[in-house]
């Protein structure tokens, strides 16, 4: 199938990306690698007035080392920050998981801020933000607001970005030498859309954190989990069992790959697998 007929522009600022998004007539949706959206305008899923292509806004591309942070435009290609030595340095999780996220030729154009847009509740990178506890900056005609990773993703499709807003920018803090990070998904094949995956990182003072993918209807942290685990220098197979075990605080949800009692089953192995291979 082809996508309904739509308007398209390709604004040069954020300034006219929000007057385009400010005019409630224009029905617009931003566009940015496209690698979700199109297919979903193709299979009618998706049907904007206008598509608002942001590809060209410059002050949206580029990776920024801060004294804490690191700052990531929202234009900012996968294979962008795969190539990326401050990402390599800073943020050891991202190069963890960006292998995991598609395939070669989707991350070429796959963005970001699309992905966080988006919300899909099997996506890894709203996972690796709940995980290191970053931040979103978004932008309106109202100014500019950070919203905490942990209250961005709302559910399916679902976030705290409202029709008017723009994501500019993803901030994550800088890891530090004695954090250890873990990752570990199952998926049918290698790129597609994880059946679940999780997401760690434990600080110097061992508390931690863990963000559970492709589980429930958003990505999620699992605070009894984190709970068990937090003061642990290394997990013993009792530790991983009393974390199996809390898990059950998800509210698992079944999809086309698989039934809730599967997932529970499968985000219990990644979670063994991701704590035995922390680093
Ligand atoms: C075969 C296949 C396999 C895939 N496998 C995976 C996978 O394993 N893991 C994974 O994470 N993803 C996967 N994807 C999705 C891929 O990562 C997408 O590229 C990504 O989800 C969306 O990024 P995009 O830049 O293409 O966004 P687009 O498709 O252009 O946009 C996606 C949504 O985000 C919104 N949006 C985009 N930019 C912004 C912004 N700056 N502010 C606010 N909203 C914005 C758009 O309006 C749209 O609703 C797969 C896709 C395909 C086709």
């Amino acid at each position: 199938m082809k996508a309904p007929d739509f308007n398209y522009e390709k604004p040069t600022s954020i300034s006219d990306v929000l007057a385009l998004l400010a005019n409630d007539e224009l029905d617009c949706q931003l566009l940015a690698g496209g690698q979700s959206l199109m297919p979903m305008m193709n299979f009618r899923m998706a049907n904007p007035g206008t598509l608002v292509d942001i590809s060209g806004v410059s002050e949206l591309a580029g990776i920024t080392e801060c004294t804490d942070t690191i700052e990531i435009g929202a234009m900012v290609r996968y294979c962008e920050l795969e190539q990326s030595t401050i990402i390599k340095t800073h943020c050891p999780l991202i190069n963890l998981v960006l292998p995991y996220v598609a395939h070669a030729a989707i991350r070429n154009r796959g963005t970001i801020g699309g992905s966080i847009g988006l919300s899909d509740p099997a996506a890894e990178l709203p996972a690796v933000l709940l995980a290191l506890d970053g931040s979103i900056e978004v932008t309106s005609g109202n100014g500019v607001r950070l919203e905490p990773a942990s209250s961005f993703f709302k559910g399916v499709y679902e976030t705290a970005c409202e029709p008017d807003e723009l994501i500019t920018k993803i901030i994550l803090p800088k890891a530090h030498s004695q954090q250890k990070f873990g990752f570990h998904e199952v998926a049918r094949r290698h790129g597609d859309y994880a059946m679940a995956g999780v997401c760690i990182a434990q600080d110097s003072d061992l508390s931690i954190r863990v963000a559970f993918f492709g589980v429930a209807d958003k990505a999620i942290r699992a605070t009894n989990v984190e709970k068990l685990l937090s003061g642990s220098a290394s997990f013993s197979q009792d530790v991983i069992k009393d974390a199996q075990n809390a898990t059950s605080e998800i509210e698992f949800e079944g999809d086309m790959n698989a039934s809730p009692e599967a997932k529970q089953h499968i985000a219990n192995v990644v979670l063994e697998r991701a704590l035995k291979g922390m680093k």
